[in-house]
């Protein structure tokens, strides 16, 4: 399996994010790799698991699919984004009390 790209797409179709195996909806803002192992082919990653290939980066050599979810920084994330999520504040202030306050 070879790397190809990477990049930023808005998806038109929903898809399974590689590194977690939840759903991306249609119409988000995601990363797209584009890889070639006999053929081309793309995956697709949320916005959670960006931020964990972000924080790994190169430390990630290859995974399965649902592999990110295991990691730490996912686990942050996941909870960040239900917090944020449950509460929907007005502003930025309020929202990171919301944050401290989850479980
Ligand atoms: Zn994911």
């Amino acid at each position: 399996m070879n790397f190809i790209n990477r990049k930023k797409v808005k998806t038109r179709k929903p898809h399974y994010c590689t590194g977690c195996m939840d759903i991306i909806p249609s119409g988000s803002m995601v990363i797209r790799d584009t890889l070639v192992d006999g053929e081309i082919y793309s995956v697709y990653f949320c916005d959670i698991c960006e931020k964990v290939l972000e924080e790994y980066g190169n430390d990630i050599e290859e995974f399965s699919e649902g592999d990110l979810r295991e990691t730490t920084v996912y686990e942050y994330w996941y909870k960040k984004r239900r917090a944020e999520k449950s509460e929907r504040p007005a502003n930025t202030e309020q929202r990171h009390g919301a944050i401290k306050k989850a479980p």
